[in-house]
């Protein structure tokens, strides 16, 4: 075998399928077997640098672990806290809310009391003084009258 090895058999050796040929081929040939031991020590060093992270990671797990049941009892106390709140403020909510309500409906109320006596009224509250001069006549006289009006 003349040809270095490709991408492929180098692939297939590091997983593990290291056909004769292949071994035979890394053994003769230097630039094959420098590349071979080259990334051989590169995955040596991502192992290592793996196994460390996880050391790492799972002294950080038992950390957490070691701290849960503190955060779950304040989580606890949490929840207690507000469902104290919640119970406490409850009542008051509803009575600021019923308040709140009479007070909408007293000012509904109101405008409609309002809204009502604009429509009853024939002509509108500013001429009504002016309406009751023309219509019951003891007021001043058509002159006068004809100078008051805009
Ligand atoms: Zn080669």
């Amino acid at each position: 075998m003349n040809e270095h090895l490709s991408p492929e058999e180098i692939s297939l050796w590091f997983a593990g399928g290291r056909t004769a040929e292949l071994e035979r081929h890394a053994a003769g040939c230097a630039e094959c077997g420098a590349r071979l031991g080259r990334m051989d020590s590169a995955l040596a060093e991502f192992r290592e640098s793996a196994r460390s992270w996880s050391e790492a990671q799972s002294e950080t797990a038992r950390r957490i672990v070691w701290n849960r049941p503190v955060s779950h009892m304040a989580r606890r106390w949490v929840l207690v806290a507000a469902s104290l709140v919640i119970l406490a403020s409850g009542p008051a909510y509803w009575r600021t809310r019923q308040q709140a309500r009479a007070a909408e409906m007293a000012h509904a109320d109101a405008l409609l009391q309002q809204v009502d006596a604009e429509i009853s009224r024939a002509v509108p509250q500013t001429m009504e003084p002016l309406v009751s001069l023309v219509t019951w006549g003891s007021g001043p006289s058509e002159e006068s009258q004809e100078k008051e009006l805009p």
